[in-house]
């Protein structure tokens, strides 16, 4: 199966020849379909399984599809925090520097051309620059969870517009001891309908820490293990 039988739209494909993708991987090629059509998910995922793309594609997808609702939304955000506060749509976490500047790179690759706009905040450096590209506008932040809580408590980012939520490397992030983070952040999220927020969860292995992070944070969600 390729690329082109998943409906991700002109754009998108164009991105995907230019990276020389040819065939989904199999992570992709199951959770692409799941996660455009809006369902909540947990997937089983390796680094090098090409789960980045998985993720990155369907949300690159529904920014474009909602584009116009988005922007009445941001208008009103706008409004209402000020300029100067980001108000991304898709939030994406991971746990280390490394990880997220891979990700915002891969994640730049894929939107390229399509209006989405992507920024990148993690730990361990300084703020100055990482706040003038906020400032720019983002539609997807890439971050750590300890410098997303310093930017949210400094007020130059705001939740209240994610429509999207991945937790990438999950069981990572929890080794590393962000777990009191990653839930102040999720808190901080407007608490739509169930299903209004859509979130995907990665993560290489299922303790009980993992699913219980996934029973408070997903709803009606899909497992899968490939
Ligand atoms: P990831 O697991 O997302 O870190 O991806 C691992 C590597 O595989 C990255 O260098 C990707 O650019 C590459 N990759 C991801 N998906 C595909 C694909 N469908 N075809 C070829 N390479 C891919």
């Amino acid at each position: 199966k390729a690329f082109a039988e998943i409906d991700l739209g002109e754009a998108l494909n164009l991105n995907i020849g230019r990276c020389k993708y040819v065939r989904p991987t199999p992570v992709q090629r199951h959770a692409i379909p799941i996660a455009i059509a809006g369902r909540d998910l947990m997937a089983c995922a390796q680094t090098g399984s090409g789960k980045t793309a998985a993720f990155c594609f369907p949300i690159i997808c529904g920014i474009m599809k909602n584009r116009s609702s988005f922007r009445a939304k941001g208008a009103v955000a706008a409004a209402r925090w000020g300029r100067n506060v980001a108000c991304p749509i898709a939030l994406i976490l991971s746990p280390t520097r490394e990880l997220s500047c891979q990700i915002h790179e891969e994640a730049k690759k894929f939107a390229y051309q399509t209006g989405v706009r992507v920024a990148v905040a993690y730990g361990g450096a300084p703020m100055g620059h990482q706040l003038r590209e906020l400032e720019k506008g983002v539609d997807i932040l890439v971050a750590t969870p300890g410098r997303l809580v310093d930017l949210i408590e400094r007020a130059r980012v705001s939740l209240k517009m994610i429509n999207y939520l991945t937790l990438d490397e999950a069981d990572r992030m929890l080794d590393m001891g962000f777990e009191p983070q990653i839930r102040k952040i999720v808190e901080q999220m407007d608490m739509p309908p169930p299903g209004a927020r859509q979130t995907m969860l990665f993560s290489a292995t299922f303790p009980t820490e993992i699913q219980r992070l996934a029973s408070d944070f997903l709803s009606n969600y899909i497992f899968l293990a490939v």
